[in-house]
């Protein structure tokens, strides 16, 4: 497993230890171990059904963990009720109380937790700030826009100053320019005000630009955990390097042991070589991870194949052009579909293939990741 262990170990500020969520027979969640870090900005990612919203809704003690435990701040509060845990659940927008002003959605924990007067006009005053909403206290939810409701939302889940505020999928329902510009204010705020959030996304480029650090689920697992680079550069296994950003996966078999052991594939035609050194046995079948930007690709004469490890021969059969990147597919002689991406700054004979064209592609040894799973 990689990463997934504490970083921290007993300081990390969230820490979840063998979280089990069973579901009449269905496992939601399959031991999961988590250590978060104060003021991180975390994001749970994974595809429909992996178990993100019932990890979350744990944490947030909206269901009790089959077995398990949570700690917040060196407390253990697996077995603590909901109302009294210091986190709060941010909901989607559509929960405001519609009869109430923004000022009163936002004030409404503080006067059922019967705070002074004054001083919740003071902290409703602060967070309508914070939001950029100073003007809109008056108003009622249906009379804002949805990014607005958004951040009132967001400063009502703030307003009892929780130790962790969690977030699920809060911008799905918003159109993507929106939704960029309210991950863009998330963030800002987060930073401001320091709060650890933990946001549950199905959207990997969400997870991508906002987290600190990413937490991959998938089958009620929790298989990686770190930050967007890392996940990026090395993704565990072929789930993730597909998941978070397009990749090309060519296929090997390991033939030999020590140092002549070679990866041969019949997807490029020729061997596979990485950087380092793996323990791998003599027939495993493992996969090479290229990422499209990191492909290489030259013109061919006519029958000229590429005899060389990391060398493939094919044609173009796509391109398409974006002005700032161009896209090809080059179809190997294996028949693989292969991607490959050209940003602006390409050389001369880059620039010149055309459709049809009879191509090699090549990769660097250092632009390849060798994954066993
Ligand atoms: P995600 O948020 O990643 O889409 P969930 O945590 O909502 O996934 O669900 C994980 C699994 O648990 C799914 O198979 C889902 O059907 C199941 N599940 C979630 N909540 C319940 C529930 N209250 N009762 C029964 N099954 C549930
Ligand atoms: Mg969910």
């Amino acid at each position: 497993m990689a990463n997934t262990e504490a970083s921290g170990g007993q300081s990390a500020f969230l820490s979840i230890r063998n979280i089990c969520k069973e579901f009449s027979g269905v496992r939601a969640v399959n031991d999961v171990d988590l250590d978060i870090q104060q003021g991180e900005f975390f994001c749970l990612l994974g595809g429909s059904g992996s178990g993100k919203s019932t990890l979350l809704r744990m944490i947030a003690g909206l269901e009790k963990p089959s077995s398990g435990t949570i700690r917040i701040d060196g407390q253990d509060i697996t077995e603590t009720p909901a109302w009294s845990r210091p986190v709060n659940m941010m909901f989607q927008s559509y929960a405001l109380f519609p009869h109430m002003s923004v000022e009163k959605n936002i004030g409404y924990g503080l006067r059922q937790d019967k705070w002074e007067k004054a001083e919740a006009e003071a902290r409703v005053s602060e967070l309508l700030e914070l939001v950029q909403m100073k003007e809109y206290g008056k108003r009622k939810p249906h009379q804002l826009s949805g990014g607005q409701r958004q951040r009132v939302a967001l400063a009502r889940a703030l307003a009892r100053k929780p130790k962790v505020l969690l977030l699920d999928e809060p911008l799905s329902a918003l159109d993507k320019k929106l939704r960029e510009d309210t991950q863009r204010q998330l963030v800002a705020i987060q930073k401001e005000i320091g709060t650890t959030f933990i946001m549950v996304t199905h959207d990997q480029e969400e997870a991508m630009s906002i987290a600190t650090r990413i937490g991959v689920m998938d089958n009620a697992k929790l298989i990686q955990v770190d930050t967007p680079r890392e996940l990026y550069e090395k993704p565990a296994n072929r789930m993730i390097a597909g998941f978070v950003g397009q990749v090309n996966i060519f296929e090997g078999q390991v033939s030999g042991s020590g140092k002549n052991q070679t990866i041969q594939s019949k997807d490029t035609g020729n061997a596979l070589e990485v950087l380092g050194e793996h323990d791998l046995a003599d027939g495993q079948t493992v996969w090479v991870a290229v990422r499209p930007e990191r492909l290489l690709i030259k013109t061919r004469a006519k029958g000229r194949a590429a005899a060389a490890p990391n060398k493939a021969a094919g044609r173009v059969t796509d391109i398409m052009y974006l002005g700032n990147i161009t896209h090809f597919e080059i179809t190997l002689k294996s028949g693989k579909h292969v991607r490959l991406t050209i940003s602006e700054h390409w050389d001369e004979e880059e620039a010149t293939v055309r459709l049809g064209d009879r191509v090699e592609i090549s990769f660097e040894k250092r632009a390849a990741v060798l994954l066993t799973r």
